[in-house]
């Protein structure tokens, strides 16, 4: 799906979430699907990066958009439950849900793993991503064709040395994906994976930070899939695992 392309409006009407917005692979996918015509959500950690987010969105003329601070860390039941009610009363429904916001934590042996390290990672990649899309999933029924996106690695795919917790989040995040996939069947609702592969963010400059950045794909260059799996071309598409870049 890298060489996917997307009509203008491949997205009118349709309000989708993106958690993680205000900087890298999510602010580059709001922007993304705002110009595609859809009402973006952008939620996540430092409400200034997503004002700016904010601002580019209703500068390039696109659907206005919402903003929703909030640290996942320490999100409890009652803040994805008022999520879901401000939405189904501001929008009546929700088509789309990225669930993009994730955080590296520290590198290095399990051996010597911090307990406390270990369970705030779990905690952002894994129970609140758990979470959002179990809370969200009633204003979800309410779209005519609605699609959730959890985002994965390499290293969820295959185990490799030092990759600690992130990796044995990223291994939980592909078997959520799929055990929501193969519960849903053939509804309204749609639920795979996105690998992104390696990307020039902050996050793979701190896990890489003597790396030449510029030999690294762009955000951009990866929306071919991520429009793809909001659109309604991928309305047959179920408990897959897409690769945004060619292998
Ligand atoms: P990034 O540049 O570090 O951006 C992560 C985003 O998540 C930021 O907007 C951050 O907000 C938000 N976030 C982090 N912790 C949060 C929290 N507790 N509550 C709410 N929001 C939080 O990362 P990225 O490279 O774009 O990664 C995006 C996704 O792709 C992640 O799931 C990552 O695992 C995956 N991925 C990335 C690569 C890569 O090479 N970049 C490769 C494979 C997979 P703040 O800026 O406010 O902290």
């Amino acid at each position: 799906m890298h060489t996917y392309q997307a009509a203008e409006n491949a997205l009118e009407n349709k309000v989708i979430l993106i958690t993680g917005a205000g900087d890298g692979i999510g602010r580059v996918a709001a922007l993304t699907y705002a110009k595609h015509g859809a009402t973006v959500i952008l939620l996540g950690k430092t409400t200034q990066k997503l004002e700016c987010v904010y601002d580019e969105i209703v500068a390039a003329g696109c659907p206005k958009p919402a903003i929703v601070p909030l640290d996942l860390k320490g999100a409890t039941k009652q803040h994805y439950r008022d999520l879901a009610a401000t939405i189904e009363q501001q929008f009546g429904k929700l088509d789309g849900l990225l669930n993009n916001a994730s955080i590296l934590g520290a590198l290095g042996p399990l051996e010597h793993f911090c307990v406390s390290t270990f369970e705030n990672i779990m905690k952002v990649n894994v129970t609140a991503q758990a979470m959002i899309t179990k809370y969200l999933f009633p204003v979800m029924r309410k779209s005519p064709s609605a699609s959730i996106v959890f985002t994965s690695s390499g290293v969820g795919r295959q185990g490799r040395e030092f990759w600690g917790a992130y990796a044995i989040s990223k291994f939980a995040t592909e078997g959520m994906m799929q055990t929501w996939a193969a519960e849903v069947g053939k509804t309204n609702i749609r639920i795979n994976c996105i690998n992104p592969g390696a990307t020039r963010t902050g996050m793979r400059a701190t896990a890489y930070p003597g790396e030449d950045k510029d030999k690294l794909k762009t955000p951009e260059e990866l929306m071919p899939t991520y429009l793809y799996l909001m659109s309604d071309d991928s309305a047959e598409v179920n408990g897959q695992s897409l690769d945004a870049q060619p292998k």
